[in-house]
């Protein structure tokens, strides 16, 4: 049987832009070319497509039957990831949520200037599907870049949902309430230093066997819990969602390959 083909990027367009926090925007994306776009994926994984500077509109690569040709490098687009914060199929609209990150990249930058009617390349959606599989328990570890992600998969959540949700923000005005099942209990950390999460996650009282660890954000807090829950709760890659989303230090084209050194270690785990 033939491999399944990849379908092309889309090229959408700004619709609205909603500040969510003083450090996060959604930025609604439409278009006709997200016709199709499953309506199954809450948090899933997004590739962004942006313009380079000096371009109005990005250059997506195309898909032909020998795979993925990417315009030259001078035309390359700008590629980051997301994650699917909500998508309305009625309207066509794809929300993406951003941290608007003090550092200064192109994807926060492009964030906080975009406009009604500028234009963004999307392909996907990637990663685990479902994103969250069956479990008597969730633990959901998190900061703003992941928040998007934990925000659309706790909207998803059958009534009945047992979990426990800590989330780390840079300051008071990123706590919000969010849309939960009433068995889930969300905590927020102002983060005042190093990350508190490895040391809280260490602290809490273990919910049981058939719990299932979803965490994500920056790399060191990632690896840490990761690790501890690996080695003291013996949690493996049917168990645990682990995915650094970005590194301290370090922009999305120098850590890539770095991130997927740090997934491959969990499935060889
Ligand atoms: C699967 C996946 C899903 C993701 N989903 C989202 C999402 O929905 N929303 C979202 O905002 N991010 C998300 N991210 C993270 C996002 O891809 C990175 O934050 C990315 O580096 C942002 O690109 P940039 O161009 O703004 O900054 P870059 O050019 O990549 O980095 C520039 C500088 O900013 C720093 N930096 C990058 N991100 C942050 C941050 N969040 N906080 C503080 N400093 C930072 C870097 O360390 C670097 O010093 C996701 C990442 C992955 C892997």
């Amino acid at each position: 049987m033939a491999a399944p083909r990849r379908r092309p990027p889309r090229m959408l367009q700004v619709i609205e832009t909603r500040d969510t926090s003083p450090h996060t925007r959604i930025i609604t994306l439409g278009g006709a070319e997200l016709e199709g776009f499953p309506e199954d994926c809450p948090g899933a994984h997004l590739k962004l497509f942006l313009p380079r500077h000096g371009q109005s509109d990005p250059v997506l690569p195309t898909v032909g039957p020998k795979g993925i040709t990417w315009p030259a490098p001078h035309r390359r687009p700008i590629v980051r990831t997301y994650s699917v914060r909500r998508f309305d199929p009625l309207r066509c609209h794809l929300d993406i949520e951003f941290v608007l990150h003090p550092r200064s990249g192109p994807a926060s930058d492009w964030a906080r200037k975009a406009r009604a009617g500028d234009r963004a390349g999307i392909a996907g959606p990637g990663g685990p599907h479902p994103m969250l599989p069956l479990a008597q328990h969730y633990l959901m570890v998190g900061d703003l870049s992941s928040l998007p992600a934990i925000t659309a998969l706790l909207e998803n959540m059958e009534s009945d949902t047992r979990a426990r949700v800590l989330c780390e923000v840079p300051d008071d005005r990123g706590i919000r309430e969010l849309e939960c099942p009433p068995g889930v209990d969300v905590r927020w950390y102002v983060r005042r230093g190093p990350s508190p999460l490895p040391q809280i996650v260490e602290a809490l009282p273990w919910p049981g066997a058939g719990t299932y660890a979803w965490i994500a954000g920056e790399h060191g807090a990632v690896v840490a819990i990761r690790d501890y829950l690996r080695e003291t709760h013996g949690l493996g890659r049917d168990s645990m969602y682990a995915v650094p989303y970005w590194k301290a230090g370090l922009h999305e084209d120098a850590y890539h390959q770095e991130r997927h050194r740090v997934m491959d270690e969990l499935e060889a785990a």
